[in-house]
C-alpha cells in the first residue's frame, strides 16, 4: 500500500515538472529579445513599435472585386500587416516602409495610395521586394514591380496615370557600418550563434531608431523627370482584370445610380 502511494506521489511530481517545464519554455519563446509578452498571438511584434512616435501607417485604395470598380473606401495598412505578410520584423522591412512612406507623400499628396496605379523598383532583397509589393500593389507578373540589382538602399516609385517617378534613398551614413560588417560575416557562414543574436539586436536597434525620428530625417527624395517605365521581361506576364474598368463609377450620375 505504501509503495503504491509512493509511486503515485512520484508520478504526480514528475507530471508537475513536465507541465511547469512546458509552461516556462512557452514563455521563453514569447519573450525573446524584446518581443511582446502576455500576447501570445502577437509574439512576432515588439513593444517598442507600439511606443515609437513615427511608425508609419498607410491608407490605400483598391478595387471592390475581380473586375472592378474602384472601392469608395480606403484601407489602413500597418507595420503589423507588413510583418505578417513578410514573415518577420527586420530592419529591411522598416527601411523600405519608411522610404515608401516618404515617397508616397510626393506621389499621393492627398495621403491615399492608389494600389491600382503604382509601380515600384527595388533591388532583389526579399525584405524590400515583399514590402514594396504589398504597399504599392505592384507585381512582377503584371509588369508593375521591377527588380534592379544595382539599387542599394534605394527605391523608385512610379505613378502610371501621371508618369511621375521619385527615387527615395536612405541617407549616407544612416545605416550602421557595424551591421554591414556583421551581416557579411553571417552571410559567409562562419559565425557563432552569439554573433547571429548580436546582429539581430543591432538590426532591431536600427529599425527602432528609424521610427523614433521623423522619417524624412533618414531619407532623401529625388524627382525623376522624364522617367520611362519599362516592365521587366517575365514569361507569364498577365493583366490585372480588376483595373480595366476601375473608373466606371467615376461620373456622379453613375455613382448615384449604382452605389
Ligand atoms: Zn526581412
Amino acid at each position: 500500500m505504501h509503495k503504491k502511494k509512493g509511486i503515485l506521489s512520484f508520478l504526480v511530481i514528475v507530471s508537475l515538472f513536465v507541465f511547469l517545464g512546458g509552461a516556462i519554455s512557452q514563455k521563453s519563446i514569447s519573450n525573446q529579445d524584446g518581443h511582446t509578452s502576455g500576447h501570445e498571438t502577437d509574439w512576432y511584434y515588439f513593444d517598442w513599435i507600439l511606443k515609437a512616435p513615427y511608425v508609419p501607417t498607410f491608407q490605400v485604395l483598391d478595387t471592390e472585386s475581380s473586375l472592378g470598380p474602384y472601392a469608395n473606401k480606403t484601407k489602413t495598412i500597418t507595420l503589423k500587416d507588413l510583418i505578417k505578410f513578410h514573415g518577420h520584423a527586420c530592419d529591411g522591412l522598416f527601411t523600405v516602409a519608411g522610404a515608401l512612406y516618404v515617397g508616397f507623400k510626393h506621389l499621393y499628396p492627398d495621403g491615399v495610395i492608389d494600389r491600382t496605379d503604382t509601380g515600384v523598383i527595388t533591388n532583389n532583397s526579399p525584405c524590400y521586394g515583399d514590402v514594396a509589393a504589398y504597399l504599392t500593389g505592384g507585381r512582377i507578373r503584371f509588369g508593375t514591380q521591377k527588380i534592379d540589382k544595382t539599387l542599394g538602399n534605394e527605391f523608385i516609385l512610379y505613378r502610371f496615370s501621371t508618369h511621375e517617378a521619385v527615387k527615395v534613398l536612405l541617407k549616407p551614413g544612416v545605416f550602421p557600418q557595424a551591421i554591414v560588417n556583421l551581416e557579411e560575416k553571417v552571410r559567409s557562414g562562419k559565425f557563432t550563434m552569439t554573433e547571429m543574436r548580436e546582429l539581430q539586436k543591432m538590426q532591431w536597434e536600427f529599425a527602432k531608431s528609424l521610427v523614433e525620428h521623423p522619417l524624412e530625417e533618414a531619407f532623401n527624395i529625388q524627382v525623376l523627370d522624364g522617367f520611362i517605365w519599362e516592365s521587366d521581361p517575365y514569361a507569364h506576364l498577365g493583366k490585372r482584370g480588376d483595373v480595366v474598368n476601375k473608373d466606371i463609377l467615376k461620373s456622379r450620375e453613375r455613382q448615384n445610380e449604382y452605389r
